[in-house]
């Protein structure tokens, strides 16, 4: 199978190369894609021998065909935009893992979709923003949609098999996304008052970048996933439930009408929906140990408080309000937690510039990528906005 991974330099690029290394005989690496991280870029080359690497800026790609002279690789550099879009669609690419963070993943993931792909989902914000638009060329192009989100991956592989979209014809009651609750799950809102980055991107179960770690910490990453299953598996908002499992084994679970739940579990470890996604149908060694029960002991449940989390409840709203609320939710995300890691906004702050922004921009149909486009940038102009007026008030 001939690969192109988008944001091969992040946490799930690197986790994506570490299985691939595994089966050189199943894999070969086409294209690998970063965004600053020449260096890390440029030692992945040499090891996979990519036809095309592709980085943010010109600067970049000329540090990075220096780095490749050197060491006599062949690999041809390219840069910006269009360059993820044009290696996210090459003909003789089978699979794309989408593993960009943020909006900025958003057209290279939709041009494999429209290449007809088999597409690895990493990118949640994508689906977020654009579940409608990207469903449609998912099925216009016939891709083959396999979420990496550890939950998403885990219903997928709960469901019927052949599931139509059709949870009732399916016999799913309900779709129950499990949450570890991040790293604040028993703060005290004074203690969360006083949340700095560092505290927020240190995750007790699992290793990620930087955003989507601070998403956990305030549980909107839940949120996000909470739409991501609404539009991949074609569930409505109250059919979707989260659960905080605080140990993480118990990556999700599916209801059904008969009294069923099906679940999968396995150890906190991505490698194992990306090994999941790469070979499925099949099975491969993923490099990740055995879950040993017995060391585990004990799972446990909670009810998510929504009062101290309010980013998940702010999703479920933009959920149900459809149109550009969701991609204007993702946009206003991203500049707060951007802003939040700069050390301009507190961590209790990020719930309220998204709740702001989501009162101040007026809601709009979205059916096409340009209307997602102009929700994602009424949204980050209206967050900058809130973010200002609440920076004033705070000084
Ligand atoms: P990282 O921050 O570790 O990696 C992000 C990747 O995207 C890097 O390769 C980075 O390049 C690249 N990148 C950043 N900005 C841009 C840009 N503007 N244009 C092009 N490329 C860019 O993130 P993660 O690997 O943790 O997450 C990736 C995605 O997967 C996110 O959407 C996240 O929500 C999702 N996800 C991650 C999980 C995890 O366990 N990490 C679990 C489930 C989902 P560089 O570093 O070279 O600058
Ligand atoms: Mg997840």
């Amino acid at each position: 199978m001939k690969l192109t991974i988008l944001g091969a330099t992040g946490s799930i690029g690197v986790s994506t190369l570490d299985v691939v290394a595994r089966h050189p005989d199943r894999f070969e690496v086409v294209a690998l894609t970063g965004h600053s991280q020449v260096e890390v870029l440029a030692a992945q080359c040499r090891q996979f021998r990519p036809v095309w690497a592709v980085v943010g800026s010109a600067e970049a790609a000329q540090r990075l065909a220096g780095l490749l002279g050197k060491a006599g690789s062949r690999t041809e550099v390219l840069y910006g935009a269009d360059a993820l879009a044009q290696v996210a669609s090459l003909p003789e690419v089978d699979a794309v893992m989408a593993a960009i963070v943020g909006a900025a993943g958003l057209p290279p993931t939709l041009a494999a979709a429209r290449a007809g792909k088999r597409v690895l989902l990493a990118n949640k914000e994508a689906l977020v923003m654009a579940g409608a638009v990207f469903m449609a060329e998912v099925r216009r192009a016939g891709a083959l949609l396999l979420p990496i989100d550890s939950e998403h991956n885990a219903v997928f592989q709960s469901m019927p098999c052949n599931y139509s979209g059709d949870m009732t014809r399916g016999g799913v009651r309900r779709i129950l996304l499990t949450a570890s609750g991040g790293p604040f799950r028993t703060a005290s809102p004074e203690l969360l008052a006083r949340v700095t980055p560092e505290q927020a991107v240190a995750h007790p179960n699992w290793v990620m970048g930087r955003k989507i770690s601070v998403d956990s910490a305030t549980m909107m990453n839940k949120g996000l996933e909470v739409i991501e299953a609404h539009w991949l598996f074609n569930a409505p908002a109250d059919r979707i439930d989260v659960v905080i499992h605080p140990q993480s084994v118990i990556h999700s679970l599916v209801d059904y009408e008969d009294g069923s739940v099906l679940a999968q579990l396995g150890n906190p470890d991505m490698r194992t929906p990306i090994a999941h996604a790469l070979a499925w149908p099949e099975r491969i060694d993923s490099g990740v140990s055995p879950l040993d029960l017995f060391a585990v002991g004990q799972l446990n449940f909670e009810r998510p408080d929504l009062a101290r989390f309010p980013c998940l409840d702010l999703a479920y709203r933009a959920l149900r309000a459809q149109g550009n609320a969701a991609a204007v939710l993702n946009a206003a995300n991203e500049v707060a937690v951007t802003a939040f890691l700069e050390r301009r906004l507190t961590f209790l702050g990020i719930a309220d510039v998204i709740a702001a922004t989501l009162d101040v921009v007026a809601a709009a149909p979205v059916d096409d990528l340009a209307a997602v486009l102009e929700a994602d940038r009424q949204g980050r102009a209206a967050a900058l906005d809130v973010l200002a007026r609440h920076a004033a008030r705070s000084a």
